[in-house]
């Protein structure tokens, strides 16, 4: 099995102390694939400097929400840069909107968001939704801004109906371990209507692991394979069957070798 973990921060602690071995253990538990994602310039530099080093690893450059109240112009042109320095960096992102936390003004998180579609478009490069308490804002800054083809709404915990207005739009759908946990009634029912050729699977560690192992503080990608496993017996499917079908989702959305 190859699974990838398409929405993984492999640069933040403590897993960036520890990659070697958090690859290895990765490897074993069938996830042999990694798109690390970068927040603010600093984790932007190390997801590209982490994706050079390791082969099936890719990194995407972006920043987050609650960083928006931090933008510059100055910021866009590196932002631009970066997404241009290497083969590896193959999205923009992570970029959205996030009203649960507003650890940003939604003014900013507006421009900001706005500005990264920008740059996607005019690149070329996929882009990586994030999106907390703001669905309607986010399909509508995307309506706005409809050059932009290739969009997954990472960590989705929407409900089918939402669902269903983001792949009427062509648009795909990441899970998390969300979609295991015991409240997620919703974001289950969600997964059940996604097809494979427009669903995805992450860990969105260190955060987010999965049941049975929610408990672990730390997760990391070799915990994706729960999530698999969950979604592919929730659409009645083998986990095999359902592992090459989402790995090859995710080879095409991000244009992997
Ligand atoms: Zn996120
Ligand atoms: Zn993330």
């Amino acid at each position: 099995m190859k699974l990838i973990d398409t929405h993984c921060h492999l640069t933040f602690e403590p897993l960036a102390d520890d990659v070697e071995n958090v690859l290895a253990r990765s490897r074993d538990a069938g996830v042999t694939g990694w798109i690390t994602v970068g927040t603010d310039i600093q984790q932007n530099h190390k997801a590209i400097e982490l994706a050079e080093k390791f082969e099936n690893m890719y990194a995407a450059v972006g920043f987050h929400p609650h960083d928006a109240k931090n933008a510059t112009d100055q910021r866009l042109v590196e932002l631009r840069a970066l997404a241009q320095q290497s083969q590896k960096v193959v999205a923009i992102g992570e970029t959205g909107l996030d009203f649960h936390y507003n650890y940003s003004p939604q003014e900013d998180q507006r421009r900001d968001f706005t500005e990264h579609l920008k740059i996607a478009s005019e690149l070329n490069l996929p882009v990586i939704i994030h999106s907390r308490q703001a669905f309607d804002e986010t399909m509508e800054i995307l309506e706005q801004y409809g050059r932009v083809k290739k969009v997954v709404f990472h960590c989705f915990s929407g409900s089918a109906e939402q669902a269903k207005l983001v792949l009427d739009r062509g648009f795909y759908i990441s899970f998390t371990g969300v979609v295991t946990f015991k409240n997620a009634e919703t974001t289950r029912a969600a997964a059940k209507i996604v097809p494979l050729d427009r669903l995805m699977v992450e860990t969105d560690c260190p955060y987010m692991s999965p049941e049975p192992c929610r408990k672990q503080k730390v997760n990391e990608p070799a915990l994706m394979l729960h999530t698999a496993a969950f979604i592919a017996e929730l659409k009645g499917m083998d986990l095999a069957d359902f592992a090459e079908a989402v790995t090859a989702t995710s080879r095409a959305f991000f244009g992997l070798p």
